[in-house]
């Protein structure tokens, strides 16, 4: 098992002909901008291509971070930290997991949505891969042009469904990008193991048709044949360039994210986030509460606002665990009710279902709206993944607390503004009874003297140390059981002081440790499964801890 590059694959030190001069300040993970010493500068023909005062990483940290606190907004700060990675990977790592609850949040979500939006006018510098229909019969000749051979984890997207954000074709790319950089900083993954890409498949938003600064083809989406087509010779190349890759499938529309999933996952290690990682984390949180209402997953009932990738996903992983502690697969089903766009989901309501809302369709009379489903189905858990806000209101949250003394409340859409209640409405309403947690983060709440923090239901605990298990054991494929463990892994990590205050989620300073625990459950239930086919160490959580990345510079002389 080898989780760090070879030589070969890394542009290191050492080589026959090291690079020298500006080709060295031009590499990210060569460069160490102020902080070569004077005997590298000597040595590697700096002199004059620096300014004179030789700075400590530490120093260079503080520099940076007083930059990207200056910048007005926090796409600005997007912009900087995008330079800064694309200039010098080590400070731009440390930085992020130094200060991780204020960089992530401008990494990734809710920043990178106005980044993806933006991404045609602030792009600069390519990163990852473009592949778009146009590359067709060329697509495993074109990944060889990626100048790190030894890839482990891909993150692709088709820019279909943004986050919330709906179909943003090319310039979905600053999602792949984003959660990669969330694979290194949270989970030790080298930077140079990383490939983010964008398949090209076309677009139907008519305003990126429009517009001047549009990056990618402008072309009506693919479909049908000739998109699975293109999928398929996609994944071929992969499989055929990078053998040893996991592959993450990332905001794809919601019909072709269920099929690629079920079509490709025993076909090469796969996962898709937006499902099984959302499943996980929002599992974890539910069995995290459990600890607060002494009850067992098998006795709750649980009512979904939404039944899409999220929603279905986290329904298909409870029925998983639910099993496990003895409830047949319908018992377990039965536990789970839908309220979607058009009502309750049942079998005679007159639309024809999806195939992931079929398995959960009720064999009984409609029900318009989510406060009649409350009275009837009376939940102990109320889980909202609609991306409609203000749905959670006062009189189902008062409803929810009289059914239940610790009513679970999960206002899991994003960003902060679709949240189904706020945390504020959810404290205030339940009179401090809720166990809430949300997708985007709220602000701990002060009621009658007592102080509430809520969770952040954020599929960074859980997506990073899947990931890194599954690549350290070389896993042939992702399972659900892998999710299954990842939740229960993250579950056991809440501690008494985060449950004090209704946490039921680790602090965010803690994802590494957390990402680390994850990876050694997933890697170990490989080997269990016999799907891994890297050797068995004989301490798994030592040696995956030793190979993870820690951004240090390293003397290069
Ligand atoms: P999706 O498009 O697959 O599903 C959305 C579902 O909501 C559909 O079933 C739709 O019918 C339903 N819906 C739409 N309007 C509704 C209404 N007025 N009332 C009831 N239901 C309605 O999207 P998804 O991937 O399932 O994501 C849904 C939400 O969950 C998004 O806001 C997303 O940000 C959030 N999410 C959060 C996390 C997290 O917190 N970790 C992870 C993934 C997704």
């Amino acid at each position: 098992m080898n989780l760090q590059p070879s030589s070969k694959g890394l542009s290191a030190w050492g080589e026959v002909s090291p690079p020298r001069g500006a080709a060295v300040l031009a590499d990210p993970l060569l460069n160490k901008g102020t902080a070569f010493t004077e005997r590298e500068r000597d040595v590697l023909g700096l002199r004059g291509l620096l300014p004179p005062r030789v700075f400590t990483l530490e120093e260079q940290l503080q520099r940076t971070l007083i930059s990207v606190r200056s910048k007005a907004t926090n796409l600005e700060k997007y912009i900087y930290l995008t330079t800064l990675q694309n200039r010098n990977e080590i400070l731009f790592y440390r930085l992020v997991i130094e200060h991780i609850e204020e960089m992530v949040p401008i990494i990734y979500t809710p920043t990178v949505g106005e980044a993806c939006q933006k991404y045609g006018a602030i792009y600069t510098k390519p990163r990852g891969m473009f592949i778009s229909l146009r590359d067709r019969g060329h697509i495993a000749e074109i990944l060889r042009h990626w100048p790190q051979p030894g890839v482990r984890l891909i993150v692709v997207t088709d820019g279909e469904r943004i986050l919330g954000l709906g179909d943003l074709g090319a310039l979905g790319m600053g999602i792949p990008v984003g959660k990669l950089a969330l694979y290194t900083a949270c989970a030790g993954l080298h930077p140079s193991y990383t490939l983010p890409i964008t398949l090209d498949v076309g677009t139907d938003n008519a305003e990126l048709h429009a517009g001047a600064a549009y990056i990618g083809l402008k072309q009506k989406r693919a479909r049908g044949a000739d998109y699975d087509d293109f999928i398929e010779e996609f994944v071929l190349a992969v499989k055929d360039v990078f053998p040893k890759a996991v592959l993450q499938w990332e905001d794809f529309g919601n019909t072709n994210a269920f099929r690629l999933l079920n079509n490709y996952r025993h076909r090469l290690p796969s996962f898709n986030d937006d499902i099984q990682g959302t499943a996980a984390v929002a599992l974890a949180g539910v069995i995290g509460a459990l600890r607060l209402t002494q009850s067992k997953l098998s006795q709750q009932k649980i009512l979904f606002l939404g039944a899409g990738e999220a929603g279905t996903g986290i329904a298909d992983l409870f029925v998983a665990a639910a099993r496990d502690e003895g409830l047949s697969e319908a018992e377990a089903r039965a536990r789970c009710w839908f309220v979607d766009s058009k009502g309750l989901v049942v079998k005679n309501r007159g639309d024809k279902l999806a195939a992931h809302k079929l398995p959960y369709a009720l064999d009984r009379e409609p029900i318009a709206t989510l406060a009649e489903a409350v009275k009837i189905f009376q939940p102990t858990a109320l889980i909202g993944v609609s991306g409609m806000p203000a749905t959670f209101t006062k009189e189902i949250v008062e409803q929810m607390t009289k059914l239940n003394s610790r009513p679970i409340i999960f206002a899991l859409s994003n960003p902060t503004s679709k949240a189904e209640c706020t945390a504020e409405q959810a404290y205030t309403w339940s009179g401090g009874k809720v166990i809430f947690a949300s997708g985007s983060p709220f602000a701990p709440i002060e009621l009658n003297g007592q102080r509430h923090v809520p969770g952040q239901g954020n599929n960074i605990y859980i997506f990073p140390g899947v990931g890194l298990g599954a690549l350290a054991s070389e896993a042939r494929e992702v399972t659900d059981a892998m999710f299954l463990t990842a939740a229960r892994t993250l579950a056991n990590l809440v501690g008494p002081d985060d449950l004090a205050v209704g946490r039921v989620y680790p602090a965010l300073t803690k994802v590494r440790e957390v990402s680390l625990q994850i990876a050694t459950a997933v890697a170990s239930s490989a080997f269990d499964a016999k799907l891994a086919q890297a050797r068995r160490p004989k301490d798994l959580e030592a040696d995956i801890r030793k190979r993870m990345f820690e951004p240090v510079y390293r003397d290069c002389v």
